[in-house]
């Protein structure tokens, strides 16, 4: 490609919102194009890099036997409900609605299980033509809170999604190790550094459920790793010396001027935080109603809301306004105790608390707080269960000890069972003639997503570092001086030879000083820079790799057969 008519356009300074370095190179560089929150254009260049993102893809899916397919980007909203998920995705804030001219409700596919299961219900008539899996690359829109970051968290974007179908659950387990497989061989052949953690199966349901994670410090996950053990922090679990018991102490209410944290309370009363609880009133939103629930846990620690929506089986939780608040505890947020609820309120506590005694909480009265509180005595007992926060440090149930890390989430694995198939009635009968529901699986691929978490992983202060098998382009090729006749007869002829074997190139054909093209080809990030200047009077070229940054001259007569050869064993070796 000649850049003076590529379109591309690489820009003089960062864009002004943008908070992470692949946001700022994508854009600088003039791979993407902001039009509003969270909806981008893919320039030439990112284009390019994207589809060979989805060959990676395409080829490691074909290769465990997915079948492509392309679904609707709109849906009638009527198989959402039927699906009970239409209420779910509309608390979440992600779903896109609109009517047609007939007054139909419509949604903008955040994801697909619905449209796939309602076509694999009329396709699929009998056990012999299983196991199946559908995917395709297409579009996605999520009307997400906070959009950010660039291609990391976009409103629109690409997705990989594939469903399989399995009669059972042992095929079920198949069909979600060959994904596995899959994903494996994709994520190694983008060049990401990345690591496998036990995920949230979140609103879409389901049992065993795994994400890929790009190692990054930007990454908006916490993923809490000991030694074989890796979870996200959204479902880590982490195991607590419990403390020793103590004889009850009487209870008494006593003053604690100021003492409105953990920390202050703790420090006056000259207890350690783990003597104190805290107590919060969450409003819980189910399908046919909402409730007020109190959730307790010992003061060190802290709520792991997943872990508490999950529980509950609620839609959506979410901490209660202080009008609630007064209603069910009697006072202000900051006062809530477990003696102040009023009876009958649904009481979760963690299970650190089981094991408490004697401990301080609110008392409902500013300045003021209850000690030697005792569950099953001063206060009905609650449930107990874990909604609680691992934290690093911590010992993971294997006995080794929590690290913290950082990642971006670029793929996502789920066994969904038989929960859309019940719900939507899909299935076949067995030899036996006996009705059996799909056992279904959904597997995810962010394709834009795995652009920006590339760049994070591959850059420096001069712009992007691309792997070859990402790059928009193989070698960047730079005569200083395109309007020089000799310069550009061998530009010409490089460009031709190269691209006769294979070799993606992009000419610099522009009549800009060198110094504005090397700055551009380094931000660009084409792995290999060709560059043809003084070195040319005695047959010689400069060859840069941008990763390393070693330069070599190389002469005339053998570049072509060189860089052939370096690039397409770079290639197969990355393949
Ligand atoms: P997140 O937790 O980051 O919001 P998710 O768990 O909701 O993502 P999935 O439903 O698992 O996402 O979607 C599969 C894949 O699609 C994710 O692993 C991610 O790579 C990609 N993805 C999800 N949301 C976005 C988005 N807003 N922008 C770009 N890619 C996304
Ligand atoms: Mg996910």
């Amino acid at each position: 490609m000649r850049f003076s008519t590529s379109g591309i356009r690489v820009m003089r300074n960062f864009p002004g919102d943008a908070e992470v370095a692949s946001h700022r190179w994508l854009v600088r560089a003039g791979y993407i194009f902001q039009h509003g929150s969270g909806i981008y254009s893919f320039a030439p260049l990112f284009y390019r890099v994207y589809r060979k993102i989805c060959r990676i893809v395409e080829e490691e899916i074909d290769r465990e036997g997915g079948v492509q397919v392309q679904l609707p980007l709109i849906q009638p909203a009527e198989l959402w409900e039927r699906s009970g998920r239409l209420k779910v995705y509309r608390e979440a804030g992600v779903m896109f609605e609109t009517e047609d001219r007939r007054g139909s409700l419509y949604c903008l596919c955040p994801t697909a299980e619905e449209v796939v299961t309602d076509m694999a219900m009329s396709f699929i008539q009998s056990p012999r033509q299983l196991p199946v899996i559908f995917y395709q690359q297409h579009t996605k829109f999520r009307d997400e809170l906070r959009p950010r970051f660039g291609m990391v968290r976009c409103r629109e974007f690409t997705m990989m999604d594939a469903y399989s179908f399995d009669i059972d659950e042992a095929g079920l387990d198949r069909s979600y190790k060959a994904m596995d497989r899959a994903y494996h061989r994709i994520f190694r052949r983008c060049g990401l550094d990345y690591v496998v953690v036990k995920a949230d199966s979140g609103a879409i349901g389901g049992s065993d459920s795994e994400e890929f994670m790009a190692s990054c410090e930007i990454g908006e996950d916490t993923l809490m790793i000991a030694g074989d053990y890796a979870a996200n922090a959204e479902l880590a679990f982490s195991v607590i010396e419990d403390p020793e018991p103590e004889a009850p102490q009487p209870l008494e209410v006593v003053d604690t001027p100021g003492a409105d944290t953990i920390a202050k309370l703790a420090a006056c009363l000259k207890v350690p935080e783990s003597k104190t609880l805290k107590s919060m009133i969450y409003n819980a939103v189910f399908e046919d109603r909402e409730e007020a629930v109190a959730v307790l846990i010992r003061g060190d620690k802290d709520i792991n809301e997943v872990k508490l929506l999950n529980h509950l089986g609620a839609i959506a939780i979410r901490l209660a306004e202080p009008e609630l608040v007064k209603e069910v505890a009697g006072c202000a947020p900051g006062y809530v105790g477990p003696t102040t609820l009023k009876a009958g309120t649904r009481v979760v506590a963690d299970l650190t608390v089981q094991a408490m005694s004697n401990f301080a909480a609110g008392s409902g009265e500013p300045g003021k707080h209850a000690i030697n509180v005792n569950h099953g005595r001063d206060f009905p007992t609650p449930e107990f269960v874990d909604i609680r926060m691992a934290k690093a440090g911590e010992t993971a149930p294997n006995g080794e000890t929590l690290q913290a890390f950082r990642g971006i989430e670029v793929g996502h694995i789920f066994k969904l069972g038989d929960k859309y198939s019940i719900a939507l009635g899909a299935g076949v009968n067995d030899s036996e003639g006996t009705f059996r529901h799909f056992q279904m699986g959904c597997y995810g691929v962010g394709s834009t997503r795995i652009a920006s978490a590339v760049v994070e992983q591959y850059h420096d202060d001069d712009g992007i570092t691309w792997p070859l098998a990402l790059a928009p382009f193989h070698v960047h090729l730079v005569p200083t001086k395109y309007q020089d006749e000799v310069q550009r007869a061998h530009a010409d002829e490089i460009y031709a030879a190269l691209q006769a074997r294979g070799i993606e190139v992009l000419l610099d054909d522009r009549k800009v000083s060198p110094g504005v093209k090397f700055a551009d080809a380094d931000m660009i990030g084409v792995p290999y820079r060709v560059t043809l200047g003084r070195g040319l009077v005695e047959g010689k070229v400069e060859v840069k790799e941008r990763l390393s940054g070693e330069v070599s001259d190389v002469p005339l007569e053998t570049l072509i057969d060189d860089l052939t050869a370096r690039i397409k064993g770079a290639l197969e070796a990355a393949a």
